[in-house]
C-alpha cells in the first residue's frame, strides 16, 4: 500500500526530528482536494440536481459548511490538476512555479506547505489516487509518507477506476498509525470524479431524469459522439453520471469527518475542502477541463473549518487557490519563510484584490495520414471584483482577448472587450505586473522540467487525454 515514501523536508532532516518540535497547541491539519467538482453540483453552494433536485448531491460536504466559512468566490489557478496542486502547496501561480506542462514536475528547489509543517515537527502525510499526484511529479516534497499507489499505473483505463473505498482505507490506517505525540498535515487527494463518468450501483441512477437517454460514454474526452451538438437527452444522462461519481465521493468524504470524528479530531483540526479545478459540459463549447480558462472550469469550493468553529459563516471576497498554504501555515502560528503569492484567509480584506490564472493548453490533432499534430496554445487571466481579461495566444503572442463583466455576468457570456478600453487596459497593466513579479520569483528556483514516465504512466495519461493520441 505504502509507495514511494519520501523523506521529510531539508530542513527537518538538518535539524534532526527529535529536535523539530511543534509548539504546544498548534492544530492538526486535514487538507482534502477533489478531482474536477464543479461548484454548482455543491450544495452548500445552491448547487445540485436539475433533474432529481430532491436527492442531494453533497450532503457531506453540505454538513461540513454548517459549521465552517464557506468561501463563495474562489478560483483555482487554472484548469487541470498537476499545476493546480503546485500551486496549493507552494503559494504560488504557475508562472512563478513552472509546473504547466503535461510531464512535468515541481522542482526540489521550491519550499512547500509540507516541508515547512514538516521542518516545524509535523507528521506529514498524502494519500492520492490520480496519476498527476503520483511521487514523480514533485508534489511529495516534505511528506514523510506518500501513498500514491492506489490508481495502479498499470491500467492503462484510470479514468475508470473506483478508488474511493481504497482512498478510505489508506486514510483510517494512517490516523491509526500515526506518533499521537505529534501534530499532523493529512493530505487527501480523491481522484474518482474524473471523466469517464462510471458511478457504481445505486450511484449510476441516482440522478438520471426521466428523458435522459443511456449511450456509450467511454474515452469521454476523444469520443466524437461526445460533442456540442448531441442530443441532450444524452448528454443530461452524461452529467448524471458525473453527479453520481461526485455523490459516490461525498459519501467517503462523510465517511473521512467521521473518522476524524470518532477519534477525537474534528474539533480542533483546521480541515479545508476544495477542488482542483471544476469541470465543463460545453458550457463554452468545450468538454472536461485544460481547455481554456472560463468559470466553470476555474470556480472552486473551498470550504475552511477552522479549529473549533462551530458556525456556519459565508465569505464572499474573492480568493484563490494560492490562498490556502499561508492560510495554514497563519493558522498553525508560522510566517511563511519563503516567497507566496496568495494570502492567509484570515488576513483583512484587500478591496482591490485582483487574482490570476495561466494555462498551457495542449490540443492534439490526428492528420490525414495518422501522423498526430500537436497545438499549444498559451492562455492567461485576471480577475477583479468586476472584471476577469481572459487572453490566449501562441508563445508571447495574443490572438484573442476577452472581457466579461463577473458581476453581472457570472457565466462570462458577453465579451465586452471592443467596447471598454479602459478596462481592458487596466486588467493588462496588472497582469503584465503580476506576469513580471512571477519571473522574479521563478528566477530563485528551478524549473523542474519533464519527468521520464515508464511506458504504462504514459498510456494512463495518454488514455486521459494529456498526451494526445
Ligand atoms: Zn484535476
Amino acid at each position: 500500500m505504502l509507495r514511494g515514501v519520501k523523506a521529510a523536508g531539508t530542513a527537518a532532516l538538518l535539524m534532526g526530528c527529535a529536535e523539530a518540535q511543534a509548539p504546544a497547541g498548534v492544530p492538526n491539519v486535514v487538507i482534502v482536494t477533489l478531482e474536477s467538482t464543479r461548484t454548482d453540483v455543491v450544495g452548500a453552494y445552491g448547487g445540485g440536481s436539475v433533474s432529481r433536485p430532491e436527492v442531494p448531491v453533497t450532503p457531506a460536504i453540505d454538513a461540513l459548511a454548517e459549521s465552517a466559512t464557506l468561501y463563495g468566490n474562489a478560483f483555482s489557478v487554472t484548469s487541470w490538476t498537476l499545476s493546480a496542486h503546485a500551486s496549493l502547496f507552494t503559494g504560488l501561480y504557475p508562472t512563478a512555479h513552472q509546473t504547466d506542462g503535461p510531464r512535468d514536475r515541481l522542482d526540489d528547489s521550491y519550499p512547500t506547505l509540507a516541508e515547512a509543517l514538516a521542518s516545524r515537527g509535523f507528521a506529514t502525510a498524502g494519500v492520492v489516487s490520480g496519476p498527476y499526484l503520483r511521487h514523480l511529479h514533485g508534489l511529495s516534497q516534505g511528506f514523510d509518507q506518500w501513498v500514491d499507489g492506489i490508481s495502479a499505473p498499470i491500467d492503462p483505463l484510470a479514468h475508470d477506476d473506483v478508488t474511493n473505498p481504497e482512498m478510505l482505507a489508506a486514510l483510517e490506517h494512517w490516523l491509526d498509525a500515526r506518533d499521537p505525540a505529534r501534530p499532523f498535515l493529512l493530505f487527501a487527494y480523491f481522484w474518482d470524479p474524473h471523466f469517464d463518468f462510471r458511478p457504481p450501483p445505486p450511484y449510476d441512477e441516482m440522478f438520471v431524469g426521466d428523458a435522459d437517454e443511456p449511450m456509450d460514454a467511454g474515452s469521454f474526452d476523444t469520443n466524437p459522439a461526445i460533442h456540442p451538438y448531441m442530443a441532450r437527452e444524452h448528454l443530461d444522462w452524461i452529467q448524471a453520471q458525473y453527479l453520481g461519481e461526485v455523490r459516490w465521493t461525498d459519501e467517503h468524504l462523510g465517511r473521512l469527518f467521521a473518522a476524524l470524528r470518532e477519534r477525537g479530531l474534528w474539533d480542533d483540526t483546521l480541515v479545508i475542502l476544495t477542488a482542483d479545478h471544476g469541470e465543463e459540459f460545453f458550457d463554452h463549447g468545450e468538454k472536461g477541463h485544460k481547455k481554456n480558462l472560463h468559470v466553470e472550469t476555474v470556480h472552486i469550493p473551498l470550504i475552511v473549518k477552522y479549529p473549533g468553529q462551530q458556525e456556519g459563516l459565508r465569505d464572499d471576497r474573492l480568493v484563490s487557490l494560492v490562498d490556502v498554504a499561508p492560510t495554514v501555515l497563519d493558522v498553525a502560528g508560522f510566517e511563511p519563510d519563503f516567497p507566496v503569492q496568495g494570502r492567509s484567509l484570515r488576513a483583512p480584506p484587500s478591496p482591490g484584490r485582483a487574482i490570476f490564472f495561466d494555462l498551457l493548453a495542449t490540443r492534439y490533432t490526428r492528420q490525414d495520414a495518422g501522423a498526430v499534430a500537436e497545438q499549444v496554445q498559451r492562455w492567461r487571466a485576471v480577475q477583479d471584483t468586476e472584471h476577469k481579461l481572459i487572453r490566449r495566444g501562441q508563445g508571447d503572442a495574443i490572438e484573442r482577448e476577452e472581457l466579461y463583466a463577473t458581476g453581472s455576468d457570472p457565466g462570462e457570456r458577453e465579451d465586452l472587450a471592443r467596447g471598454s478600453p479602459e478596462r481592458l487596459s487596466r486588467l493588462r497593466v496588472l497582469l503584465g505586473s503580476h506576469l513580471d513579479e512571477s519571473a522574479r520569483i521563478a528566477a530563485d528556483y528551478r524549473r523542474g522540467g519533464e519527468v521520464e514516465l515508464g511506458p504504462e504512466e504514459h498510456e494512463q495519461l495518454r488514455a486521459l487525454g494529456y498526451l494526445g493520441p
